[in-house]
């Protein structure tokens, strides 16, 4: 929320949400009177969350959302069984469909912003921002994971996302673990991006 006047950030909604969600928090008037906020949900009629409904609504997003021919190859089945939070598993969704609000994309979408990563200039999409950026490499190989992530290869974030559960290097039975865990380091290296922007 900026403030004088009171506004939506857009920038910050657009690097946290889906486009649907923008355009729906965008709709919401903002008061003039400064209230405390509280959350609510729209999909229940007391506007409690509870995860058992949030999954079932992110699960038919997800169906009636998918266009067969455009879906990328990805192991929806097991992201989604993930025990990790739901904003977590939502956010994996997200990455493998591009569909994350990079630099790059909220160029495209023609909000006055820089398509370049603030941290080192390179063009910021979701690989750069979740692999091969400088802090992006530093935060993987710090991790628990040691990964070089600066030698993964895929063409398309999916393909390097489908091999968290194909590895042949992790124990057997572990692959959820791992796979929960690099969702983890993902979604904070979005968290931490964000916070940079809110900050600036
Ligand atoms: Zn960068």
């Amino acid at each position: 929320m900026l403030q004088n006047p009171r506004r939506w950030n857009l920038i910050v909604l657009t690097r946290l949400f889906n486009q649907e969600d923008v355009k729906g928090i965008m709709s919401i008037p903002l008061g003039s009177i400064d209230e405390e906020d509280s959350l609510i949900w729209h999909f229940s009629g007391d506007g409690k969350c509870t995860v058992k409904a949030g999954y079932k609504v992110a699960y038919r997003y997800l169906l009636e959302g998918s266009n067969p021919r455009l879906a990328p190859q990805a192991p929806w089945k097991k992201i989604w069984k993930l025990r990790i939070p739901l904003k977590i598993r939502n956010f994996i969704w997200r990455v493998c469909w591009q569909a994350i609000g990079v630099n790059s994309a909220l160029f495209q979408m023609k909000l006055n912003i820089s398509p370049e990563c603030q941290r080192c200039g390179e063009t910021e999409d979701a690989q750069h921002l979740l692999l091969y950026c400088p802090y992006a490499r530093a935060v993987w190989i710090h991790s628990l994971l040691a990964l070089r992530s600066d030698q993964i290869n895929s063409n398309h974030i999916s393909e390097w996302i489908t091999t968290w559960f194909d590895s042949r290097s992790y124990l057997e039975g572990d692959f959820a673990d791992w796979a929960a865990l690099q969702s983890i380091i993902c979604w904070q290296e979005m968290i931490t991006v964000s916070k940079e922007y809110i900050e600036a």
